[in-house]
């Protein structure tokens, strides 16, 4: 893996420090469940959260609204300064700033490896193919899988088509990574080997929003811990301080039976 850095701010002439995402009373409701609740979340530059909880509390929803994927009923959401809008051309702009990695690997089955990290730099990036297949060889080495280029997702392993998942986000240079669950469907051999590029990433500098059931990832890369329940923010605290000395009875109870 090269120690090549993705994370830039070249176009953007603020210090590299401050707050890059920022959920402000955001609410969302399924039907009559009100599945985000009064959410105030602010995600500094190079920070990486961790969110933790029960199926079901919303982290998944959480993760969706933050590129505006899953509208929101009422509150806002910014994006490095600027408010997401809910529809047209600049959301769409703004969202490519966001990159995204699914527990379920989604690339496209019918492309390359190389194609799957190429495509949206020639499309949304608008790079010339030449510039692309550079930058996606030099994210598929950093992520541990450069000799697979020219294979097709099938043929690669459940570890492999998620790393290729990652570097297909990281082709964006996007400004913020949100992983939901990046490791769920994996087997459980292959997992460290996700997390690791999780946790190269984070020592990069990469703004990180993480769902996930990983402690141990949780405790060693994440600066903050988010504990969700019931489409709300119970309880935010260091790995160090929610693993030791949790305040809430449902993370206590949470973390009893996940420990
Ligand atoms: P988590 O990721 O923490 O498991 P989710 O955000 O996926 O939780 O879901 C939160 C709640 O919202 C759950 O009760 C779930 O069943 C419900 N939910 C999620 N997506 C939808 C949807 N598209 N329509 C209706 N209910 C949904
Ligand atoms: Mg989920």
């Amino acid at each position: 893996m090269s120690g090549v850095s993705v994370t830039k701010d070249t176009e953007d002439a603020r210090p590299a420090s401050g707050d890059l995402v920022v959920l402000s009373n955001v609410n969302k409701h399924f039907g009559a469940l009100h599945v985000l609740q009064d959410i105030d979340l602010t995600i500094a530059r190079g920070e990486v959260v961790v969110v933790i909880g029960p199926s079901g509390s919303g982290k998944s929803t959480l993760c969706r609204a933050i590129n505006r994927l899953e509208p929101i009923d009422s509150g806002s959401i910014s994006l490095d300064g600027k408010p997401l809008p809910a529809e047209g051309k600049e959301l769409a702009r703004l969202r490519a700033d966001v990159g995204m990695v699914f527990q379920s690997f989604n690339l496209f089955a019918h492309k390359t490896v190389l194609e799957n990290v190429t495509l949206g730099q020639i499309k949304v990036r608008k790079k010339d193919k030449r510039a692309a297949d550079e930058f996606a060889r030099t994210l598929l080495d950093r992520v541990g899988v450069a000799n697979q280029a020219d294979k097709y997702p099938a043929q690669l392993s459940g570890g492999q088509q998620q790393r290729v998942a990652i570097a297909r986000a990281l082709a964006m240079e996007p400004k913020v990574m949100l992983f939901d669950e990046p490791t769920s469907a994996l087997d459980p051999e292959m997992i460290n080997e996700v997390l690791e590029v999780m946790q190269q990433l984070a020592r990069d500098g990469m703004t990180m929003v993480v769902v996930t059931h990983e402690m141990g990832f949780a405790r060693s890369a994440a600066n903050r811990v988010v504990f969700m329940a019931d489409g709300q923010i119970v309880e935010e605290a260091t790995p160090e301080q929610f693993f030791t000395n949790p305040r809430s009875d449902r993370a206590k109870d949470f973390l009893s039976k996940i420990l």
